[in-house]
């Protein structure tokens, strides 16, 4: 059964921008998910802002294996139940994959709990992304260090938390430097940061980076059974415990009581 893949795209500069419009008639996210769809292993579709529940509602995102989100100008519409709907299926299982500007989306700053924050311009210079973990499964395809020839500049310091592990890092014609390609790992939802993706450039069109996003999404699924109730926290009491012990002290709560949150 192929991955099933959801492309979120917030889908508005391709509606108010001539210039991302052309570069992406039918949008950022049907551009992805197209590409996406040329692997076998992969069905994806796409969901945007604009729909319903922002087009996830909790039926899909429980059939939905990994998520892909670019956000820019309207993070702060995003539904906040959304957010924490979202939050909760990668906390269960669901894999994630962050593309450019989505640092400052509400679910990455969410699930990182950092600021998210970086420097940045926009001057349409080169991008040179070189692996930096060759072995990786992302990286899989790939030559030693491939390039944009129009790109935003992301720069360091990148505020997120140290990840998993780095699998690119990206040089830039002005001479800053980005940790471009992150992986991160909460609860058991695979979650990956990817930094190219300015719209008014034709990155999504880039087969290196078609390759990245298809490597990305195999590498974010996770096969296993999706956690039911992932903030279940429930209390064993004394009489339960696997091996005999005599309740000792004061306490404040009764056995079996759903406790304070
Ligand atoms: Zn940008």
């Amino acid at each position: 059964m192929p991955i099933r893949t959801v492309v979120w795209g917030e889908n508005v500069h391709e509606q108010k921008n001539r210039i991302v419009a052309e570069i992406y008639p039918k949008g950022m996210h049907h551009c992805i998910a197209d590409a996406l769809n040329t692997d076998a292993g992969i069905s994806a579709t796409t969901a945007t802002l604009q729909e319903p529940e922002h087009g996830l509602p909790a039926e899909r995102l429980a059939e939905t294996d990994v998520l892909l989100w670019w956000g820019h100008a309207a993070h702060g519409q995003v539904s906040d139940a959304v957010v924490e709907r979202v939050a909760e299926q990668v906390w269960a299982g669901m894999g994630l994959i962050l593309l450019h500007s989505a640092h400052f989306a509400k679910i990455f700053k969410r699930i990182m709990g950092t600021p998210c924050n970086l420097t940045w311009r926009e001057a349409g210079e080169r991008e040179r992304l070189w692996v930096t973990s060759r072995s990786h499964p992302i990286a899989r395809g790939l030559p030693d260090h491939f390039e944009l020839e129009n790109e935003e500049m992301y720069g360091e310091p990148f505020g997120v938390p140290e990840p998993m592990e780095t699998v690119f890092v990206s040089w830039f014609q002005g001479g800053e430097v980005f940790r471009s390609g992150l992986t991160y790992r909460r609860g058991a939802g695979n979650v990956f940061y990817f930094r190219p993706g300015h719209e008014t450039y034709p990155t999504y069109h880039d087969a290196s980076v078609q390759t990245v996003l298809k490597n990305a999404v195999h590498w974010a699924h996770n096969p296993a059974a999706r956690i039911a109730d992932v903030n279940a926290a429930p209390n064993v009491p004394v009489q339960t415990a696997l091996e005999p012990i005599t309740e000792r002290g004061p306490r404040l709560h009764q056995d079996g009581e759903e406790g304070l949150r």
